[in-house]
């Protein structure tokens, strides 16, 4: 079974958003960054399901230099070897064209995204490989187990959940619940990352087909006001001579 997992490189949850280069790029200066944590919960599940049944898995992540301690991060988690395609990215379409020429190479029987990067929140990455390998693809995925040849999948849906089989090869595009928590790495597996094979391959030449123009922040939130419970009178006044609701 030969896995391929598709790690975003994304700025831990809590940084502070800021924007540069006329609102066109994000600041990462002074950011710590994280695997994103759809693809890491899918890199977990993937690696439970390697070691009970074996196989082998292959983090996978576009993007510079500065990408490689996330993907060394998978590799110690479990990952076996990690590929890192050599390219600034900026559009999904261009993310998921360099991807698609990685896996055509390779012949992997499931490739793995998380639902959506936790940067630009697109969601369309994994959907984008499928079309561009014509492979079927399972997305938003709850639960997976992994047999020869097929993919047992869970599904939320409204109200309840859907049970999907599907034969390899496939794309699953995983979110909170195909494992309980992510993997932290031991001691052992840091260790080990160190000499797992981290190899980097240049980009096939694919325009972006998106172009930022510009970010924006969202209003910031005025402050609160609060009013006596038993202060009616202000709190109509209020309403109608500053929120001017009423
Ligand atoms: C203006 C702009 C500037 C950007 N600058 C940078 C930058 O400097 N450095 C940078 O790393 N990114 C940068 N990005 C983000 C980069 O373009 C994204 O990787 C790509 O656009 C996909 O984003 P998305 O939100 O559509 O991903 P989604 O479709 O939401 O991602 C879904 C899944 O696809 C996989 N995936 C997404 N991106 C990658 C990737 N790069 N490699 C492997 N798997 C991936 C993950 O499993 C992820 O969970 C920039 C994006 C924009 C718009």
């Amino acid at each position: 079974m030969k896995i391929l997992v598709c790690i975003s490189h994304v700025p831990d949850t809590t940084a502070k958003i800021a924007f540069v280069d006329n609102n066109k790029s994000y600041n990462k200066e002074g950011q710590q960054f994280i695997i994103g944590p759809n693809e890491e919960l899918a890199l977990t599940r993937a690696i439970d399901i390697k070691e009970a049944k074996g196989g082998n898995i292959t983090a996978l992540t576009v993007g510079s230099a500065e990408v490689e301690p996330t993907l060394r991060k998978a590799l110690a988690m479990g990952a076996d070897d990690a590929i890192r395609v050599n390219m600034d990215p900026k559009d999904a379409f261009n993310v998921s064209k360099q991807i698609a020429e990685v896996a055509k190479a390779n012949q992997y029987d499931v490739i793995l995204t998380g639902r959506e990067a936790i940067d630009y929140n697109g969601g369309q990455v994994g959907e984008m490989i499928a079309e561009w390998l014509i492979y079927p693809s399972v997305s938003g995925v709850n639960d997976m187990d992994l047999e020869p040849g097929k993919a047992i999948l869970k599904r939320e849906i409204d109200g309840g959940y859907e049970k999907i089989e599907c034969d390899f090869p496939l794309i699953i595009t995983g979110q909170k619940g195909i494992a309980a928590e992510p993997k932290i790495p031991a001691m052992r597996g840091i260790m080990m990352a160190r000499k797992k094979p981290l190899i980097v391959v240049e980009p096939v030449q694919s325009d972006n087909a998106t172009e930022v123009l510009e970010h924006s922040l969202p209003a910031s939130k005025a402050s609160c006001k609060m009013v006596s419970a038993d202060d009616m009178n202000e709190l109509v006044r209020l309403l109608h001579e500053e929120a001017k609701v009423i």
